[in-house]
Parts: structure tokens; sequence; C-alpha cells
């Protein structure tokens, strides 16, 4: 069965909200999910914790940038522990584990348990980043995903790819289809961190990114349609690009 790695931003679970989660957007992306899942398609889930708080931006107010980002982990707990409830109250087997063992609030992630869950169909809520400041959830998903032996790196975000500048700022950017990490790394195009691409490089695990609030986008990637723009170590066609 194919193994996805789905990286979920605490933004993405805020909505329209300025912090927190909003209920009904947590609702959508579970039975986004349940969708996705129906064909047999494994999902492990590491949750961002930006709708609570990030290290850096409680640095910049003074704060010690280790105990912000402590703060910031401790953030996507409350995110996963949130997202596995909802899965959870959906019909959906799921269990949240944290990076940093938490007795009596979250089960510590071991790789090898994690591998097993997700084989029985459980759906694993992963918090916690990598357990180590100065890190983001971003390379947290490309390393979990090495280690549970993931398919793709699936990063949700809020336009449909990668684009040659801010589709926002410039709706006629041009969307990529393809990256290869280096295009991405060279570029300094901002889709994740250097961390978390050079992990994906080395080890040739490709990443997808993708609008995750294009309704079925998720159920179409499990089934191997081609959705958002695919970074890989070299293009599709094998050739430099
Ligand atoms: N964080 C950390 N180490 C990690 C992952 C996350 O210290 O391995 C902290 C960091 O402060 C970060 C915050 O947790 O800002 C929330 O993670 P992130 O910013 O990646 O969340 P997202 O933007 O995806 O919601």
């Amino acid at each position: 069965m194919p193994r996805f790695l789905l990286k979920l931003s605490g933004e993405a679970l805020a909505g329209s909200l300025e912090a927190g989660i909003d209920p009904a957007v947590l609702d959508w992306f579970v039975q986004q999910l349940g969708a996705a899942r129906s064909s047999g398609a494994e999902f492990a889930v590491v949750l961002g914790g930006g709708n609570l708080f990030r290290g850096a931006q409680l640095a910049a107010v003074g704060m010690d940038r280790v105990t912000g980002d402590r703060m910031g982990m401790l953030a996507t707990c409350m995110n996963a522990l949130a997202f596995a409830d909802a899965l959870n109250r959906a019909g959906i087997p799921a269990r949240p584990y944290s990076s940093v063992p938490m007795p009596g609030l979250l089960a510590g992630y071991e790789a090898g348990a994690v591998r097993a869950a997700l084989a029985a169909g459980e759906v694993a809520a992963l918090a916690g980043g990598t357990g180590n400041p100065y890190f983001t959830t971003d390379t947290a998903a490309c390393l979990r995903g090495l280690e549970l032996g993931a398919d793709l790196v699936l990063k949700a975000t809020k336009v449909d790819g990668v684009h040659a500048a801010d589709p926002v700022r410039h709706p006629q950017a041009a969307r990529f289809d393809e990256l290869t990490f280096d295009e991405v790394l060279a570029r300094n195009l901002k889709i994740m961190d250097a961390a978390a691409m050079g992990l994906c490089r080395d080890h040739g695990l490709p990443v997808v990114v993708f609008n995750g609030r294009t309704p079925d986008a998720l159920t179409r990637i499990a089934r191997g349609d081609k959705v958002g723009t695919r970074i890989a170590s070299v293009a599709a066609n094998g050739g430099a690009r």
C-alpha cells in the first residue's frame, strides 16, 4: 500500500481564525483524509504549531529562542491531540505521538511502533517536530517520512503548488509542475527550509506541494494523479532540467 507523510501546518488548521483551531476546518481535513485512505493508502501526519506559537516570533520579541521553540513544539502537541481526536470521532483509527516523551499525555514516537500502527491501518498524528530547537516541522515531516518508509511527503499549502514568485502578490507567476531539490535550493524558493529539502534530496524522497483546501486533492494524489508541484532529485523524465 502506498504510504504518505502529510505535513499539515498550524496555519492550515486555523482556517480564517487569527489563532487556534477552526473545528469546521479540522473536520474538513479529517473528511479529506478519510476519503484518501479508503483505497488503502496509509497516512502519517506531521502537525505544525504556527497557529499557536513559533519560536522565531517569540524570540523576536525578546524570549530565549530555545524556550520559544519548546513552546512551538508543545503547540504541535495540542494540534496532534485535536487532529487524532477528530479522526477518532469520524471513526478513523488514529493515535497522537510526540517526539518528546510525555507520559500520560501522548505516546512517545518510536519509528518501529509507528510503522506497525500504519501497517495496521491507523493514522499517526506526529507532534513535537524533531524534538530539537532551531528546526521546523517541515524538516520533521521529511525526517519522519524517511524513517517511516513513506513514498511521498505531501505539503499542504494555501496555493496550488510552487510558483516562480509569491502567487498571492504576483497572480501571473507561473506554476511549476516539477522541480528538482537543487532547483528549489538554487532559486531560493521558500517552500520548505533548506534542511528539509536537503534531507529529501540526499535520501531520494520526493515531495508534492499542493493546495490543501482543494477538495479531493489528497484522494487524487493517493491514487497516483499529478497534483500540484512534484519535487524530486531528478526530473520525472530522468534528465537534468
Ligand atoms: N519547532 C522546533 N523544532 C522542530 C519543529 C518545530 O523547535 O523540530 C518549533 C519552532 O519554534 C516552530 C514551532 O515549533 O516555529 C512550530 O512549528 P512550525 O513553525 O514548523 O509550524 P507550522 O508553521 O508548520 O505551523
